[in-house]
């Protein structure tokens, strides 16, 4: 492909997906599609002469559009939003055309550099610690996903324990039971042989109380507590554990405080939101995902800790191809030590893009409409009289059940999927059927909540 036909056939691929946002509202969100069914569309062999550009465009239409799941549909309320933007497509489309790779600062300075200082500026935007800033003793690094971000502070914590003297066979983790299942994931691949998930109280917040209890009898049965996870806006149910508390008991004990705020912790560009965050300066990493809630298209992790030493010190290896005389005269900041992979990409960009087009204002303004979509929803579902609230809807969230039972939700759920124009996700809590309405695609407005109300009160 020349230069003149990417130009040409770039144009195109712009057009064809700004008709696709255009469009989105008018497809049913979930393809009807067996398994397979895209597979046998496909050649059986990868084509040994080239093929027009336009026939592989062709196929977004002929196929690819046959076998999406619509997650940009105004009407998704399902899992959390995986929320995107123009301008953080633009961003996406810039950092491909740019091709850094940025693993260490010489390798793409403009690459760390927009990185660490974005990452600073959403340090003052979301009220977070001020030493969190690369100017501090901490820091922040774009990974792809929570789970990442949580397997890389598992790590940091089982090695600062290790360099204490302790057995890594000893090492004990923690989160409440309604925790995301990256910690347990996370704590297997970093060879935690002990885990605990620990009871919630009635909003399904981690009971400090259970918490500290498991830790006494883990310390007192010779075992080491070296990792505590809070959360920020739970997966089931938008649960917030108390920060304060849980610092208490984890500093008591010794162990690393990381916080996964994948969800949650957008909302605090809001300041009304932060008193859900109290007690963060007293933690020792924070995790959340702007590619959740803050319309920065997947993927885009954000991993802060509060001393960034530990982190390096854990994953720091220099073999001689990659040394370099900035990265030794120690000025820079290599990202390839804070985190797993080596190589990494230009994510900064979108998010760059992102602040910059929609500024902070309009980022709040955005998050407190999706607050008040839900929180309407809510009042609905509240004074009909068939359903219950099962959850605070804290953030933007609603959790609901049928007052009839399991099946009624489950088949409600279902109902509210098969309309084709809204989706949600059910789940269990308690052992118990619910609904979760996830408010917070980027262009879902009223109208979309009313649809799904309108299927809701006829299905029910
Ligand atoms: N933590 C919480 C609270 C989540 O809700 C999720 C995903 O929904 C995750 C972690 C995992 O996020 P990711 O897909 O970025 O790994």
């Amino acid at each position: 492909m020349t230069a003149d036909e990417f130009r040409e056939h770039g144009h195109a691929l712009i057009d064809w997906i700004a008709r696709y946002w255009e469009t989105v509202e008018g497809h049913d969100i979930q393809p009807d599609i067996e398994p397979g069914e895209i597979r046998r569309r496909l050649p059986g062999d990868a084509p040994e002469s080239p093929e027009p550009f336009s026939q592989v465009m062709a196929d977004l239409d002929e196929v690819v559009m046959d076998g999406l799941t619509h997650w940009q549909s105004p009407g998704w309320f399902g899992f959390f939003p995986a929320n995107a933007s123009f301008p953080s497509i633009l961003g996406e489309l810039a950092a491909a055309g740019l091709g850094q790779q940025g693993m260490m600062w010489s390798t793409s300075p403009v690459a760390t550099e927009i990185e660490s200082h974005v990452l600073d500026w959403l340090v003052d935007l979301l009220g977070l610690p001020d030493a969190w800033k690369t100017s501090g003793t901490g820091g922040g690094v774009i990974q792809m996903s929570a789970s990442d971000s949580t397997h890389t502070a598992l790590v940091v914590a089982r090695e600062v324990a290790a360099l204490r003297g302790n057995a890594v066979d000893r090492l004990v983790a923690y989160s409440s039971e309604e925790a995301h299942s990256s910690i347990e994931k996370g704590a297997r691949v970093a060879g935690y042989q002990h885990l605990r998930l620990v009871e919630v109280d009635e909003s399904y917040a981690i009971d400090p109380q259970a918490l500290e209890a498991a830790v006494e009898a883990d310390s007192n049965r010779g075992l080491v507590p070296a990792f505590v996870c809070s959360t920020i806006g739970t997966t089931g149910t938008t649960a917030v554990d108390p920060l304060k508390p849980v610092s208490s008991i984890a500093e008591r004990a010794g162990a690393w405080h990381h916080v996964d705020a994948a969800y949650g912790g957008s909302a605090m560009i809001c300041p009304e939101f932060r008193h859900l965050q109290d007690g963060v300066e007293l933690v020792d990493s924070y995790t959340f995902n702007p590619h959740k809630w803050m319309f920065t298209n997947f993927d885009c992790n954000v991993f802060y800790l509060r001393d960034r030493r530990a982190l390096i010190d854990a994953l720091s290896i220099l073999p001689p191809y990659l040394r370099n005389r900035p990265s030794e005269s120690g000025q820079v900041i290599d990202y390839r030590d804070w985190h797993v992979p080596l190589g990494r990409r230009f994510r900064a960009l979108k998010l760059w893009f992102v602040l910059r087009s929609y500024g902070a204002e309009g980022i709040r303004h955005h998050i407190r409409e999706h607050v008040r979509l839900a929180g309407d929803l809510e009042q609905r579902l509240r004074q009909d009289g068939r359903f219950e609230i099962v959850a605070p809807t804290t953030f933007a969230m609603v959790s609901f059940r049928h007052f009839d039972g399991d099946e009624a939700t489950e088949s409600l759920a279902g109902s509210i999927n098969a309309s084709g124009t809204s989706y949600v996700t059910s789940s269990r809590v308690s052992g118990r059927a619910f609904i979760r309405v996830a408010v917070g695609q980027t262009h879902t407005v009223d109208r979309h909540v009313d649809r799904l109300w309108s299927v809701i009160e006829e299905a029910a």
